[in-house]
């Protein structure tokens, strides 16, 4: 079995694939490792032992005027399928929505919402768990609050989310989405801090003369730019319905898939990073990493704000969340270099007082 990642490979003992809470927790007393769709990139969800694929807990329970019970199986489409006919979502969602439930509230799941709504780990108003005792347990901000702040970006270390209450706020019927060109991190940072979307993203790209950086700005039912746009900066504007917005990486994703780069070996190295020291560091990592060390569809996802707010994944102040998104394709860097190159930029940025994201990198038993 692999991951997303596809780095570290485990022949797990035992797959189950429980449909009630009962099994789950029976499987979890036997130390089953939970796994959604394997989407993490550092081994996280495999194992030697008992694997525990959520996939049977996907049912949508109950579904309110600002509230939804899913199964932690359910994936971010599901939920949003439920939820969208009544004119609802989810404060934040993630850039992918075929993640599942309780692996991204197990990370914390960054959206480009967080730096308004934090993680989608914070708008989790009630979860059930199944411990290592065997137990399934209630927990939330009121009930059990400890395995509530554990489970939260605790990587399935602490016992397996069955389901999960999540919050929901009425969902925008279009979105007005910009794209602006920086020449630095610096003024991306900046423009992230000043301006007023309900979205917010950024992108290191290659461009001709060395790279330069793209900032996303949405805003919801918007007719004109976010304000905090400086005035005359050239923006690529864009009108789309709100379900076509959520689900803008399907087409990439398709186009991953039949170039053959959607199943290769995928290094992945994130960091909240300190805000005031965000900007240099950034500079810095991007002028040792050439287009070959990105791979031929690798990304560098830049967004500032994004605090987590979750006692498992505690942030520096003002968080700027910095991602090398690899992929070891065919003639560029091999992934042991890619790895090697990642094990250099998480020592250096931990030294600066960043914290990986997830804050389980890898697991070392993989
Ligand atoms: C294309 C792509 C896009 C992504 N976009 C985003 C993004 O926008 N924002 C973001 O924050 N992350 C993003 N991620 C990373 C994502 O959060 C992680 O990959 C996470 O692993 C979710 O994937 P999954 O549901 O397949 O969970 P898995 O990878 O299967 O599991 C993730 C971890 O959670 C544990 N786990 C899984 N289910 C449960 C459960 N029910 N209870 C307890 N523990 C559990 C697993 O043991 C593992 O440690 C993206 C990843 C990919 C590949």
């Amino acid at each position: 079995m692999r991951d997303f990642g596809g780095l570290a490979r485990r022949t797990p003992r035992e797959v189950v694939r429980p449909a009630i809470d009962r099994e789950a927790a029976a499987a979890a007393r036997r130390g089953a490792v939970p796994r959604g769709r394997g989407h993490s990139t550092g081994g996280q969800s495999l194992t030697g032992g008992v694997s525990l694929d959520t996939g049977g807990l996907a049912a949508v329970h109950a579904i309110g005027a600002d509230r939804i019970s899913v199964g932690a199986g359910a994936t971010w489409r599901d939920v949003l399928a439920a939820t969208l006919p009544r004119g609802l979502a989810p404060p934040v969602l993630t850039d992918y929505l075929d993640l599942t439930v309780g692996g991204t509230l197990s990370a914390g799941g960054v959206g480009g919402a967080s730096h308004v709504h934090g993680t989608q780990a914070c708008n989790a108003l009630d979860l059930d768990v199944a411990t290592r005792d065997g137990e399934i347990v209630r927990c939330s901000p009121a009930l059990n609050r400890p395995l509530y702040d554990a489970v939260r970006g605790g990587m399935g270390r602490h016992g397996v989310i069955t389901r999960a209450t999540l919050r929901l706020v009425p969902a925008p019927r279009h979105v007005l989405s910009c794209k602006v060109s920086c020449e630095s991190a610096a003024e991306l940072l900046g423009l992230q801090g000043s301006v007023r979307a309900d979205h917010l993203s950024g992108q290191a790209k290659a461009a001709e003369a060395g790279r330069r950086y793209e900032l996303r700005a949405v805003l919801y039912e918007g007719e004109a730019p976010p304000p905090g746009l400086p005035a005359g900066a050239e923006a690529e504007v864009e009108r789309l319905p709100f379900a076509e917005f959520a689900d803008r990486m399907r087409p990439d994703v398709e186009e991953l898939i039949v170039l053959g780069e959607w199943d290769r070996a995928h290094p992945w190295a994130m960091a909240f990073l300190p805000g005031p020291r965000a900007a240099a560091f950034i500079e810095r990592t991007l002028d040792a990493t050439g287009p070959a060390d990105l791979g031929l569809s690798g990304l560098v996802l830049i967004k500032a704000l994004a605090v987590p707010r979750t006692p498992a994944l505690r942030a520096p102040a003002d968080p700027v969340l910095f991602g090398l998104l690899r992929t070891a394709s065919p003639g560029y860097t091999p992934a042991a270099d890619m790895l090697d190159a990642n094990g250099r930029f998480l020592a250096e940025a931990t030294a600066l007082g960043a914290v990986p994201y997830p804050a389980v990198p890898y697991r070392a038993s993989c």
